[in-house]
Protein backbone atom coordinates (compact mmCIF):
# COMPACT_ATOMS: atom_id res chain seq x y z
CA UNK A 1 0.00 0.00 0.00
CA UNK A 2 1.22 3.51 -0.77
CA UNK A 3 0.42 5.91 1.99
CA UNK A 4 -1.16 8.85 1.44
CA UNK A 5 -0.76 10.72 4.79
CA UNK A 6 2.52 11.67 6.67
CA UNK A 7 2.87 9.51 10.00
CA UNK A 8 1.47 11.43 12.91
CA UNK A 9 5.13 13.10 14.51
CA UNK A 10 3.88 12.06 18.41
CA UNK A 11 4.04 8.57 17.65
CA UNK A 12 7.37 8.60 16.88
CA UNK A 13 10.17 7.25 19.17
CA UNK A 14 12.79 7.52 17.41
CA UNK A 15 13.41 10.68 15.50
CA UNK A 16 16.52 10.61 13.69
CA UNK A 17 15.69 8.93 10.51
CA UNK A 18 13.74 12.00 9.07
CA UNK A 19 10.41 11.67 7.67
CA UNK A 20 10.43 7.88 7.39
CA UNK A 21 11.75 4.64 8.68
CA UNK A 22 14.58 3.88 6.31
CA UNK A 23 16.19 0.58 5.32
CA UNK A 24 19.64 -0.51 7.68
CA UNK A 25 22.20 -1.73 5.55
CA UNK A 26 26.23 -1.81 5.41
CA UNK A 27 25.54 -0.05 9.01
CA UNK A 28 24.24 2.88 7.29
CA UNK A 29 20.30 3.86 6.87
CA UNK A 30 20.18 3.81 3.48
CA UNK A 31 17.06 5.50 0.95
CA UNK A 32 15.29 3.38 -1.26
CA UNK A 33 13.57 4.60 -4.14
CA UNK A 34 10.42 2.28 -3.11
CA UNK A 35 6.89 3.16 -2.15
CA UNK A 36 6.39 3.12 1.38
CA UNK A 37 3.98 0.84 3.82
CA UNK A 38 2.13 2.53 6.61
CA UNK A 39 1.65 1.10 10.02
CA UNK A 40 -1.29 1.36 12.13
CA UNK A 41 -1.93 1.13 15.62
CA UNK A 42 -4.35 -2.07 15.58
CA UNK A 43 -6.57 -0.52 18.25
CA UNK A 44 -7.68 2.86 16.56
CA UNK A 45 -6.09 2.38 13.44
CA UNK A 46 -3.88 5.78 13.45
CA UNK A 47 -1.53 6.07 11.85
CA UNK A 48 2.14 5.59 13.62
CA UNK A 49 4.79 5.70 10.59
CA UNK A 50 6.04 4.47 7.25
CA UNK A 51 8.68 1.91 6.33
CA UNK A 52 10.10 0.77 2.69
CA UNK A 53 8.23 -1.73 0.55
CA UNK A 54 11.71 -2.68 -0.36
CA UNK A 55 12.18 -4.02 -4.08
CA UNK A 56 14.77 -6.75 -4.66
CA UNK A 57 17.36 -4.27 -5.32
CA UNK A 58 17.12 -3.27 -2.06
CA UNK A 59 17.06 -6.77 -0.47
CA UNK A 60 20.32 -7.59 -3.00
CA UNK A 61 22.01 -4.66 -1.21
CA UNK A 62 21.38 -6.00 2.15
CA UNK A 63 22.68 -9.16 1.17
CA UNK A 64 25.80 -7.82 -0.12
CA UNK A 65 25.74 -6.01 2.92
CA UNK A 66 26.07 -9.18 4.86
CA UNK A 67 28.26 -11.19 2.72
CA UNK A 68 30.96 -8.73 2.48
CA UNK A 69 30.52 -8.64 6.23
CA UNK A 70 30.64 -12.00 7.05
CA UNK A 71 34.89 -13.40 7.31
CA UNK A 72 35.93 -10.51 8.86
CA UNK A 73 33.01 -11.36 11.40
CA UNK A 74 33.70 -15.09 11.47
CA UNK A 75 37.50 -14.48 12.53
CA UNK A 76 36.37 -12.37 15.40
CA UNK A 77 37.00 -14.25 18.51
CA UNK A 78 33.36 -15.28 19.54
CA UNK A 79 34.72 -13.30 23.10
CA UNK A 80 34.44 -10.03 21.01
CA UNK A 81 31.41 -11.03 19.37
CA UNK A 82 29.97 -11.52 22.71
CA UNK A 83 30.77 -7.96 23.79
CA UNK A 84 29.29 -6.53 20.65
CA UNK A 85 25.99 -8.29 21.70
CA UNK A 86 25.78 -7.45 25.63
CA UNK A 87 26.27 -3.60 24.05
CA UNK A 88 22.81 -4.06 22.32
CA UNK A 89 21.20 -6.00 25.10
CA UNK A 90 22.42 -2.52 26.99
CA UNK A 91 21.21 -0.14 24.61
CA UNK A 92 17.77 -2.28 24.69
CA UNK A 93 17.51 -1.71 28.57
CA UNK A 94 18.43 1.79 28.33
CA UNK A 95 15.41 2.45 26.30
CA UNK A 96 13.01 -0.32 27.83
CA UNK A 97 10.34 1.70 28.49
CA UNK A 98 9.88 3.81 25.01
CA UNK A 99 10.16 0.19 23.37
CA UNK A 100 7.50 -1.48 25.63
CA UNK A 101 5.30 1.84 24.46
CA UNK A 102 6.40 1.61 20.64
CA UNK A 103 5.00 -2.55 21.12
CA UNK A 104 1.59 -1.83 22.78
CA UNK A 105 0.61 1.01 20.13
CA UNK A 106 1.87 -1.36 16.90
CA UNK A 107 0.81 -4.45 18.14
CA UNK A 108 -1.80 -3.85 20.54
CA UNK A 109 -0.13 -6.10 23.26
CA UNK A 110 -0.91 -4.85 26.66
CA UNK A 111 1.68 -2.41 28.83
CA UNK A 112 2.73 -5.15 31.04
CA UNK A 113 3.50 -7.90 28.81
CA UNK A 114 5.02 -5.91 26.05
CA UNK A 115 7.52 -4.75 29.16
CA UNK A 116 8.33 -8.47 29.34
CA UNK A 117 8.60 -8.74 26.14
CA UNK A 118 11.90 -6.43 25.73
CA UNK A 119 13.45 -7.37 28.58
CA UNK A 120 12.88 -10.84 27.95
CA UNK A 121 14.87 -9.85 24.88
CA UNK A 122 17.82 -8.12 26.20
CA UNK A 123 18.06 -11.24 28.64
CA UNK A 124 17.70 -13.20 25.80
CA UNK A 125 20.84 -11.97 24.02
CA UNK A 126 23.27 -11.72 26.85
CA UNK A 127 22.41 -15.91 27.42
CA UNK A 128 23.26 -16.19 23.67
CA UNK A 129 26.74 -14.47 23.87
CA UNK A 130 27.01 -16.60 27.31
CA UNK A 131 27.87 -18.94 24.74
CA UNK A 132 30.98 -17.20 23.39
CA UNK A 133 33.22 -19.61 25.77
CA UNK A 134 31.45 -22.70 25.31
CA UNK A 135 30.69 -23.37 21.58
CA UNK A 136 32.55 -26.42 21.05
CA UNK A 137 34.00 -29.10 18.68
CA UNK A 138 34.19 -32.73 18.93
CA UNK A 139 37.79 -34.69 18.58
CA UNK A 140 36.38 -37.96 17.37
CA UNK A 141 38.59 -41.47 17.52
CA UNK A 142 40.18 -42.33 14.61
CA UNK A 143 39.91 -45.76 12.92
CA UNK A 144 43.97 -45.44 11.52
CA UNK A 145 46.93 -44.96 13.88
CA UNK A 146 48.36 -41.67 14.41
CA UNK A 147 45.31 -39.47 12.93
CA UNK A 148 43.20 -37.19 14.81
CA UNK A 149 39.92 -36.33 13.34
CA UNK A 150 38.25 -32.74 14.43
CA UNK A 151 34.56 -31.91 13.91
CA UNK A 152 34.58 -28.11 14.15
CA UNK A 153 31.50 -26.22 14.04
CA UNK A 154 31.72 -23.15 11.58
CA UNK A 155 28.59 -20.42 10.60
CA UNK A 156 26.85 -21.05 8.28
CA UNK A 157 27.16 -17.47 6.55
CA UNK A 158 24.42 -15.21 5.55
CA UNK A 159 21.57 -16.03 7.49
CA UNK A 160 17.76 -14.31 6.49
CA UNK A 161 15.52 -13.85 9.33
CA UNK A 162 12.12 -13.74 8.47
CA UNK A 163 9.82 -12.22 11.36
CA UNK A 164 6.14 -12.97 12.24
CA UNK A 165 4.24 -10.32 14.53
CA UNK A 166 3.08 -11.21 17.58
CA UNK A 167 6.50 -11.06 19.52
CA UNK A 168 8.38 -8.64 17.02
CA UNK A 169 10.94 -7.74 19.33
CA UNK A 170 11.68 -10.44 20.90
CA UNK A 171 12.12 -12.65 17.66
CA UNK A 172 14.52 -10.34 16.01
CA UNK A 173 16.68 -11.60 19.01
CA UNK A 174 15.52 -15.25 18.77
CA UNK A 175 17.06 -14.75 15.17
CA UNK A 176 19.92 -12.19 15.23
CA UNK A 177 21.70 -13.65 18.46
CA UNK A 178 22.41 -17.32 18.50
CA UNK A 179 23.05 -15.97 14.13
CA UNK A 180 25.75 -13.65 15.73
CA UNK A 181 27.23 -15.37 18.56
CA UNK A 182 28.19 -18.44 15.57
CA UNK A 183 29.59 -15.89 13.74
CA UNK A 184 26.86 -15.62 11.12
CA UNK A 185 25.72 -12.26 9.52
CA UNK A 186 22.31 -11.59 9.18
CA UNK A 187 19.02 -9.84 7.22
CA UNK A 188 15.91 -9.40 9.11
CA UNK A 189 12.70 -8.59 7.48
CA UNK A 190 10.47 -7.71 9.87
CA UNK A 191 6.47 -8.45 9.27
CA UNK A 192 4.90 -5.46 7.72
CA UNK A 193 2.41 -5.35 10.43
CA UNK A 194 4.70 -4.37 13.50
CA UNK A 195 7.91 -3.33 11.75
CA UNK A 196 8.57 0.01 13.59
CA UNK A 197 10.14 -1.47 17.00
CA UNK A 198 12.66 -3.37 14.28
CA UNK A 199 13.58 -0.20 13.12
CA UNK A 200 13.67 0.98 16.44
CA UNK A 201 16.34 -2.09 17.56
CA UNK A 202 18.50 -1.26 14.15
CA UNK A 203 18.61 2.47 15.82
CA UNK A 204 20.17 0.89 19.00
CA UNK A 205 22.33 -1.16 16.86
CA UNK A 206 23.37 2.15 15.11
CA UNK A 207 24.65 3.49 18.56
CA UNK A 208 26.90 0.42 19.18
CA UNK A 209 30.26 0.08 17.18
CA UNK A 210 28.72 -3.79 15.72
CA UNK A 211 30.94 -3.99 12.40
CA UNK A 212 28.84 -2.53 9.19
CA UNK A 213 27.08 -5.31 7.43
CA UNK A 214 26.81 -7.56 10.62
CA UNK A 215 22.79 -7.18 11.29
CA UNK A 216 20.89 -5.49 8.15
CA UNK A 217 17.37 -5.00 8.35
CA UNK A 218 14.99 -4.22 5.41
CA UNK A 219 11.08 -3.80 5.62
CA UNK A 220 8.38 -4.38 3.35
CA UNK A 221 6.06 -6.51 2.15
CA UNK A 222 6.30 -10.36 2.01
CA UNK A 223 5.16 -10.88 -1.50
CA UNK A 224 7.92 -8.56 -2.60
CA UNK A 225 10.76 -8.31 -0.20
CA UNK A 226 10.30 -11.06 2.01
CA UNK A 227 10.15 -13.26 -1.73
CA UNK A 228 13.42 -11.31 -2.70
CA UNK A 229 14.94 -12.82 0.30
CA UNK A 230 14.00 -16.39 0.01
CA UNK A 231 14.96 -16.79 -3.48
CA UNK A 232 18.40 -14.87 -3.24
CA UNK A 233 21.07 -17.56 -3.98
CA UNK A 234 23.96 -16.22 -1.68
CA UNK A 235 21.60 -16.25 1.59
CA UNK A 236 23.05 -19.54 3.26
CA UNK A 237 20.26 -20.01 5.72
CA UNK A 238 16.28 -18.71 5.96
CA UNK A 239 15.10 -18.76 9.91
CA UNK A 240 11.38 -18.30 9.80
CA UNK A 241 8.87 -18.12 12.01
CA UNK A 242 5.05 -17.48 10.78
CA UNK A 243 2.15 -19.34 9.12
CA UNK A 244 2.18 -22.91 7.99
CA UNK A 245 0.97 -21.56 4.45
CA UNK A 246 4.16 -19.25 4.10
CA UNK A 247 6.84 -21.64 6.00
CA UNK A 248 5.59 -24.32 3.28
CA UNK A 249 6.15 -21.89 0.09
CA UNK A 250 9.24 -20.47 1.48
CA UNK A 251 10.53 -24.44 1.53
CA UNK A 252 9.64 -24.97 -2.00
CA UNK A 253 11.22 -21.57 -2.65
CA UNK A 254 14.49 -22.42 -0.86
CA UNK A 255 14.70 -25.65 -2.56
CA UNK A 256 15.67 -24.09 -5.78
CA UNK A 257 19.11 -22.62 -4.35
CA UNK A 258 19.06 -25.59 -1.52
CA UNK A 259 19.47 -23.24 1.12
CA UNK A 260 18.68 -24.28 4.23
CA UNK A 261 15.78 -23.97 6.30
CA UNK A 262 14.66 -23.38 9.99
CA UNK A 263 10.55 -22.93 10.54
CA UNK A 264 8.66 -21.87 13.64
CA UNK A 265 5.38 -22.27 12.22
CA UNK A 266 1.82 -22.51 13.71
CA UNK A 267 0.05 -24.71 16.50
CA UNK A 268 -2.93 -26.20 17.77
CA UNK A 269 -1.89 -27.00 21.46
CA UNK A 270 -3.79 -29.45 23.36
CA UNK A 271 -4.29 -29.28 27.12
CA UNK A 272 -5.26 -32.22 28.92
CA UNK A 273 -7.17 -31.80 32.64
CA UNK A 274 -7.64 -35.22 34.57
CA UNK A 275 -10.74 -35.78 36.88
CA UNK A 276 -7.84 -35.27 40.05
CA UNK A 277 -5.88 -31.93 38.80
CA UNK A 278 -5.78 -29.21 40.27
CA UNK A 279 -8.57 -27.31 38.77
CA UNK A 280 -8.15 -23.79 40.34
CA UNK A 281 -4.35 -23.89 38.99
CA UNK A 282 -5.61 -25.26 35.47
CA UNK A 283 -7.99 -23.17 34.90
CA UNK A 284 -6.03 -20.12 35.93
CA UNK A 285 -3.03 -21.34 33.78
CA UNK A 286 -5.39 -22.04 30.61
CA UNK A 287 -7.00 -18.72 31.12
CA UNK A 288 -3.44 -17.11 31.16
CA UNK A 289 -2.33 -19.03 27.90
CA UNK A 290 -5.33 -18.23 26.31
CA UNK A 291 -6.01 -14.51 26.90
CA UNK A 292 -2.24 -13.34 26.67
CA UNK A 293 -1.70 -11.85 23.88
CA UNK A 294 -5.31 -11.88 22.89
CA UNK A 295 -4.53 -15.34 22.10
CA UNK A 296 -2.51 -14.85 19.51
CA UNK A 297 0.67 -16.97 20.47
CA UNK A 298 1.77 -20.40 18.58
CA UNK A 299 2.21 -22.15 21.90
CA UNK A 300 -0.73 -21.54 23.99
CA UNK A 301 -3.58 -23.57 24.90
CA UNK A 302 -5.81 -23.40 21.49
CA UNK A 303 -8.10 -26.88 22.67
CA UNK A 304 -8.69 -28.60 26.09
CA UNK A 305 -9.71 -32.10 26.67
CA UNK A 306 -11.06 -32.31 29.99
CA UNK A 307 -12.48 -35.66 31.70
CA UNK A 308 -16.17 -35.97 32.15
CA UNK A 309 -16.21 -35.83 35.82
CA UNK A 310 -14.50 -32.35 36.33
CA UNK A 311 -15.69 -30.89 32.83
CA UNK A 312 -18.49 -28.78 34.68
CA UNK A 313 -16.74 -27.88 37.32
CA UNK A 314 -13.73 -26.25 35.18
CA UNK A 315 -15.54 -24.77 32.43
CA UNK A 316 -17.25 -22.51 35.58
CA UNK A 317 -14.11 -21.47 36.90
CA UNK A 318 -12.95 -20.54 32.88
CA UNK A 319 -16.13 -19.10 33.02
CA UNK A 320 -15.41 -16.72 36.02
CA UNK A 321 -12.28 -15.82 34.63
CA UNK A 322 -13.14 -15.35 30.84
CA UNK A 323 -16.00 -13.05 31.64
CA UNK A 324 -14.03 -10.68 34.03
CA UNK A 325 -11.19 -10.27 31.32
CA UNK A 326 -11.20 -6.60 30.96
CA UNK A 327 -10.31 -5.47 26.97
CA UNK A 328 -9.64 -2.26 25.34
CA UNK A 329 -7.31 -0.32 23.77
CA UNK A 330 -3.85 -0.78 25.70
CA UNK A 331 -1.77 2.40 24.11
CA UNK A 332 -4.34 4.55 26.17
CA UNK A 333 -5.77 2.02 29.17
CA UNK A 334 -2.83 0.09 31.00
CA UNK A 335 -5.85 -1.41 32.82
CA UNK A 336 -7.01 -3.98 30.10
CA UNK A 337 -6.09 -7.57 30.56
CA UNK A 338 -6.54 -8.20 26.40
CA UNK A 339 -6.19 -6.10 23.20
CA UNK A 340 -6.91 -6.21 19.79
CA UNK A 341 -6.85 -8.55 17.65
CA UNK A 342 -3.41 -7.48 14.83
CA UNK A 343 -5.69 -6.43 11.66
CA UNK A 344 -8.70 -7.07 10.06
CA UNK A 345 -7.97 -10.26 8.34
CA UNK A 346 -7.22 -11.64 12.13
CA UNK A 347 -10.95 -10.29 13.58
CA UNK A 348 -12.42 -12.01 10.53
CA UNK A 349 -11.03 -15.51 10.87
CA UNK A 350 -11.81 -15.58 14.60
CA UNK A 351 -15.50 -14.71 13.83
CA UNK A 352 -15.51 -17.08 10.80
CA UNK A 353 -14.40 -19.74 13.29
CA UNK A 354 -16.50 -19.11 16.13
CA UNK A 355 -19.59 -19.02 13.57
CA UNK A 356 -18.67 -22.31 11.95
CA UNK A 357 -18.47 -24.22 15.73
CA UNK A 358 -21.86 -22.75 16.28
CA UNK A 359 -23.06 -24.19 12.91
CA UNK A 360 -20.99 -27.69 14.16
CA UNK A 361 -23.28 -27.65 17.28
CA UNK A 362 -20.95 -26.32 20.05
CA UNK A 363 -22.22 -24.58 22.55
CA UNK A 364 -20.84 -20.80 23.14
CA UNK A 365 -19.84 -20.78 26.99
CA UNK A 366 -19.74 -16.95 27.24
CA UNK A 367 -18.50 -14.56 24.38
CA UNK A 368 -19.05 -15.00 21.43
CA UNK A 369 -19.13 -11.72 19.12
CA UNK A 370 -17.20 -9.27 17.87
CA UNK A 371 -16.62 -6.58 20.65
CA UNK A 372 -18.20 -3.72 19.82
CA UNK A 373 -15.87 -0.46 21.27
CA UNK A 374 -16.21 1.37 18.15
CA UNK A 375 -12.91 1.41 16.82
CA UNK A 376 -10.08 -1.61 16.56
CA UNK A 377 -10.33 -5.02 15.75
CA UNK A 378 -11.75 -6.56 19.36
CA UNK A 379 -13.33 -9.62 19.95
CA UNK A 380 -14.89 -10.76 23.22
CA UNK A 381 -13.31 -13.89 25.54
CA UNK A 382 -15.27 -16.42 24.39
CA UNK A 383 -15.51 -20.66 25.71
CA UNK A 384 -16.58 -23.23 23.40
CA UNK A 385 -18.10 -26.47 24.79
CA UNK A 386 -19.13 -29.38 22.89
CA UNK A 387 -16.24 -29.76 20.75
CA UNK A 388 -15.81 -33.18 18.77
CA UNK A 389 -12.25 -33.65 17.02
CA UNK A 390 -13.83 -33.54 13.67
CA UNK A 391 -15.30 -29.67 13.91
CA UNK A 392 -12.57 -27.18 12.43
CA UNK A 393 -12.46 -25.06 16.19
CA UNK A 394 -10.70 -28.84 17.22
CA UNK A 395 -8.20 -29.00 14.22
CA UNK A 396 -7.30 -25.34 13.32
CA UNK A 397 -5.13 -22.65 14.68
CA UNK A 398 -7.62 -19.99 15.90
CA UNK A 399 -5.14 -17.17 17.35
CA UNK A 400 -7.47 -15.25 19.36
CA UNK A 401 -9.17 -15.48 22.28
CA UNK A 402 -11.10 -18.44 21.77
CA UNK A 403 -11.05 -21.36 23.86
CA UNK A 404 -12.89 -24.93 22.52
CA UNK A 405 -13.22 -27.62 24.96
CA UNK A 406 -14.10 -31.60 24.61
CA UNK A 407 -14.74 -33.82 27.36
CA UNK A 408 -13.38 -37.28 27.34
CA UNK A 409 -13.47 -40.59 28.87
CA UNK A 410 -9.82 -41.10 29.66
CA UNK A 411 -5.74 -40.15 29.56
CA UNK A 412 -5.89 -42.44 26.67
CA UNK A 413 -8.54 -40.70 24.95
CA UNK A 414 -7.29 -37.62 25.08
CA UNK A 415 -3.55 -38.49 24.20
CA UNK A 416 -5.19 -39.83 20.88
CA UNK A 417 -7.26 -36.55 19.81
CA UNK A 418 -4.66 -34.53 21.04
CA UNK A 419 -1.85 -36.14 18.87
CA UNK A 420 -4.47 -36.31 15.87
CA UNK A 421 -3.51 -33.09 14.60
CA UNK A 422 -1.45 -31.64 11.63
CA UNK A 423 0.08 -29.47 14.22
CA UNK A 424 2.73 -30.53 17.11
CA UNK A 425 4.00 -27.70 18.59
CA UNK A 426 3.92 -27.37 22.16
CA UNK A 427 0.77 -29.43 24.61
CA UNK A 428 -0.16 -29.49 28.38
CA UNK A 429 -1.61 -31.72 31.12
CA UNK A 430 -2.69 -31.08 34.45
CA UNK A 431 -2.69 -34.01 36.79
CA UNK A 432 -1.47 -35.13 40.01
CA UNK A 433 -0.54 -38.54 38.95
CA UNK A 434 2.55 -38.64 38.40
CA UNK A 435 2.32 -41.92 36.38
CA UNK A 436 -0.40 -39.88 34.04
CA UNK A 437 2.14 -37.20 33.79
CA UNK A 438 5.00 -39.36 32.56
CA UNK A 439 2.10 -41.28 30.67
CA UNK A 440 1.61 -38.46 28.62
CA UNK A 441 5.50 -36.95 28.05
CA UNK A 442 6.38 -40.30 26.85
CA UNK A 443 2.86 -40.36 24.38
CA UNK A 444 2.30 -37.20 23.44
CA UNK A 445 3.88 -36.78 19.72
CA UNK A 446 4.85 -32.67 20.40
CA UNK A 447 8.07 -30.50 20.56
CA UNK A 448 6.85 -29.53 24.05
CA UNK A 449 5.01 -30.56 26.83
CA UNK A 450 4.17 -28.47 30.18
CA UNK A 451 2.58 -30.43 33.09
CA UNK A 452 0.97 -28.42 36.04
CA UNK A 453 2.07 -24.57 34.59
CA UNK A 454 1.21 -22.21 31.91
CA UNK A 455 2.11 -22.94 28.38
CA UNK A 456 5.67 -20.75 28.00
CA UNK A 457 9.13 -21.89 27.23
CA UNK A 458 12.34 -21.06 28.59
CA UNK A 459 15.24 -19.28 26.71
CA UNK A 460 17.33 -22.57 27.78
CA UNK A 461 15.06 -25.04 26.04
CA UNK A 462 14.60 -25.88 22.71
CA UNK A 463 11.55 -25.02 21.02
CA UNK A 464 10.73 -27.12 17.81
CA UNK A 465 7.39 -28.16 16.59
CA UNK A 466 6.51 -32.02 14.61
CA UNK A 467 4.47 -32.02 12.17
CA UNK A 468 3.53 -28.96 10.36
CA UNK A 469 4.31 -26.88 12.99
CA UNK A 470 7.88 -26.75 11.72
CA UNK A 471 11.33 -27.82 11.22
CA UNK A 472 14.50 -27.29 13.43
CA UNK A 473 13.98 -25.27 16.70
CA UNK A 474 15.02 -22.35 18.46
CA UNK A 475 16.39 -21.60 21.75
CA UNK A 476 19.39 -23.19 24.16
CA UNK A 477 22.26 -24.76 23.37
CA UNK A 478 20.35 -26.80 20.40
CA UNK A 479 18.90 -23.76 18.70
CA UNK A 480 22.20 -22.07 18.74
CA UNK A 481 23.58 -25.01 16.84
CA UNK A 482 20.98 -24.59 14.20
CA UNK A 483 23.04 -21.55 13.07
CA UNK A 484 26.38 -23.41 11.95
CA UNK A 485 27.62 -26.38 10.15
CA UNK A 486 30.11 -28.93 10.57
CA UNK A 487 33.53 -29.22 9.01
CA UNK A 488 35.60 -32.39 9.66
CA UNK A 489 39.27 -32.46 9.62
CA UNK A 490 41.14 -35.51 9.19
CA UNK A 491 44.93 -34.92 10.63
CA UNK A 492 47.82 -37.62 9.48
CA UNK A 493 50.53 -37.55 12.06
CA UNK A 494 53.67 -40.13 11.34
P1 LIG B 1 2.79 -15.00 7.99
O1 LIG B 1 3.26 -16.30 7.48
O2 LIG B 1 1.63 -14.36 7.35
O3 LIG B 1 3.97 -13.91 7.91
C1 LIG B 1 5.21 -14.11 8.56
C2 LIG B 1 6.29 -13.36 7.81
O4 LIG B 1 6.44 -13.94 6.52
C3 LIG B 1 6.01 -11.88 7.59
O5 LIG B 1 7.21 -11.15 7.80
C4 LIG B 1 5.60 -11.83 6.13
O6 LIG B 1 5.86 -10.60 5.51
C5 LIG B 1 6.49 -12.91 5.56
N1 LIG B 1 6.03 -13.45 4.27
C6 LIG B 1 4.76 -13.57 3.82
N2 LIG B 1 4.78 -14.08 2.56
C7 LIG B 1 6.07 -14.31 2.25
C8 LIG B 1 6.73 -14.83 1.10
N3 LIG B 1 6.05 -15.22 0.01
N4 LIG B 1 8.06 -14.93 1.12
C9 LIG B 1 8.77 -14.56 2.22
N5 LIG B 1 8.21 -14.03 3.31
C10 LIG B 1 6.87 -13.92 3.34
O7 LIG B 1 2.55 -15.22 9.55
P2 LIG B 1 2.04 -14.15 10.63
O8 LIG B 1 0.59 -13.91 10.43
O9 LIG B 1 2.98 -13.01 10.67
O10 LIG B 1 2.27 -14.96 11.99
C11 LIG B 1 1.30 -15.76 12.61
C12 LIG B 1 1.72 -17.21 12.54
O11 LIG B 1 3.02 -17.36 13.10
C13 LIG B 1 0.81 -18.11 13.36
O12 LIG B 1 0.49 -19.25 12.62
C14 LIG B 1 1.68 -18.49 14.56
O13 LIG B 1 1.35 -19.72 15.14
C15 LIG B 1 3.04 -18.49 13.97
N6 LIG B 1 4.07 -18.32 14.99
C16 LIG B 1 4.88 -19.38 15.27
C17 LIG B 1 5.85 -19.28 16.26
C18 LIG B 1 6.75 -20.45 16.60
O14 LIG B 1 7.73 -20.24 17.30
N7 LIG B 1 6.47 -21.65 16.13
C19 LIG B 1 6.01 -18.08 16.95
C20 LIG B 1 5.18 -17.00 16.62
C21 LIG B 1 4.21 -17.14 15.63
Amino acid sequence: MSAKTAPDHHARYYTNLDEDYRNFVGGKFVETASDKIAVTNPATGALLGLIPDSSAADVDAAVRAARSAQPGWEKTPAIQRAKHLQAIAAKLRERRTDLADLIVREQGKIRSLAQIEVDFTADYIDYMAEWSRRLEGEVLTSDRPNETILLLRKPIGVVAGILAWNFPFFLIARKMAPALITGNTIVIKPSEETPLNAFAFAELVAQTDLPAGVFNLVGGRGTVCGEALISHPDIDLITFTGSVKTGSHIMQVAGRNLTRVNLELGGKAPTIVLADADLDLAAKAIYDSRIINTGQVCNCTERVYVQHAVHDALVEKLKTLFEATRYGDPSTDSEVDMGPLINQAGLDKVKAAVELARKDGATIVCGGRIAELGQGYHYEPTIITGGRAEMNIMRQEIFGPVLPIQSVDSLDEAIALANDSEYGLTSAIFTQDLNAALKASRELQFGETYINRESFEAMQGFHAGRRHSGIGGADGKHGLYEFTETHVVYIQGR
